[in-house]
């Protein structure tokens, strides 16, 4: 496995198994400030190394948690199962095109925006700093859906820019898809107060935007993380656990939908992370099996 590749693995925290003759893994020369150590419980690997978490991985979980409960744990040491073995899955890049919108839809996003951040439907305007539209690129292949803004996201007007977000991007990174190659956007687009959940009036006052910006997206393939934007969705109370591992379908043009777990829960609950990275695969496998019905 290249040493990239393995490198994002441990960086989302699924643990992969090394020989104690394979060379030492080095940060790749990219990374810098965009692909940060994030959070991840000391690790052992086989012949007997351990691999511990950066100072920066030890730091409290975000505050920008949401979803699947609240308080936030700081991450155990656990060991690499006997025969568990995380597949590295082979390199693929997803490049979304740079190719510029038509100025007509291009003009659409933008009045869209503008209408998100003027939006007064529900009364988490009077507590936000400022609404959070939506971020990436206009012609992404993938859309990966959250909750609501945390307080972070409330602060820069950008989704996922916390922890979460920081793990989002690494979990996204190791598929091929570096964050400027999606487009992220929320259910929401005002932080609910203390990053209580949505309540079901401002999800009904705000799903409309989300609708307008995938008709405008028309995206290959939706991604809801966590519980709270895979429910919404698809209009069900069905736990995630059940929602995971199957290709839903969204909308008019039956867009497939994949769930898997929200990052700030990850954070919680790193054991899950090697279910995350299963999603992934899953995710891109549908990607890449439409991707070749296409062509
Ligand atoms: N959690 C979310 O669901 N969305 C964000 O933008 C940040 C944290």
């Amino acid at each position: 496995m290249d040493s990239r590749r393995l490198e994002y693995l441990q960086a989302i925290g699924v643990d992969v198994w090394v020989s104690r003759h394979a060379p030492a893994v080095s940060p790749p020369e990219s990374e810098g400030s965009s692909s940060p150590a994030l959070p991840s419980p000391g690790r052992e690997v086989e012949g007997g190394a351990s691999l511990q978490p950066s100072a920066r991985a030890r730091e409290a979980a975000c505050d920008s948690s949401r979803a699947e409960g609240r308080a936030l744990q700081p991450a155990r040491a656990r060991e690499v199962p006997p025969g568990g073995r995380a597949e590295a899955a082979p390199a693929v890049s997803f490049p979304a095109s740079d190719e510029p919108l038509a100025p007509e839809i291009q003009a659409q996003w933008d009045a869209l925006k503008a209408e998100v951040l003027a939006c007064k439907k529900c009364s988490l305007h009077g507590t936000r700093t400022q609404g959070v539209f939506g971020v990436g690129n206009r012609r992404a292949d993938w859309l990966i859906i959250g909750e609501a803004p945390g307080a972070e996201e409330d602060r820069q007007g950008e989704p996922f820019v916390g922890r979460a977000g920081q793990l989002l991007n690494a979990m996204l990174k190791a598929i091929g898809l570096p964050r400027e190659t999606v487009f992220i956007a929320n259910v929401l687009k005002s932080r609910p107060p203390g990053n209580r959940d949505p309540k079901p009036e401002e999800v009904a006052a705000c799903l409309p935007y989300l609708m307008r910006q995938i008709a405008l997206l028309q995206p290959k393939l939706m991604l809801a993380v966590g519980r709270i934007a895979a429910q919404n969705l698809l209009a069900t109370d069905v736990s995630l656990g059940r929602l995971r591992g199957q290709v839903h379908t969204f909308g008019e043009l039956n867009t497939p939908l994949i769930v898997t777990y929200h990052p700030a829960y990850l954070l919680r609950t790193p054991a899950d992370k090697r279910k995350a990275w299963e999603d992934l695969k899953f995710a891109r496998s549908v990607f890449q099996r439409l991707a070749s019905q296409e062509s």
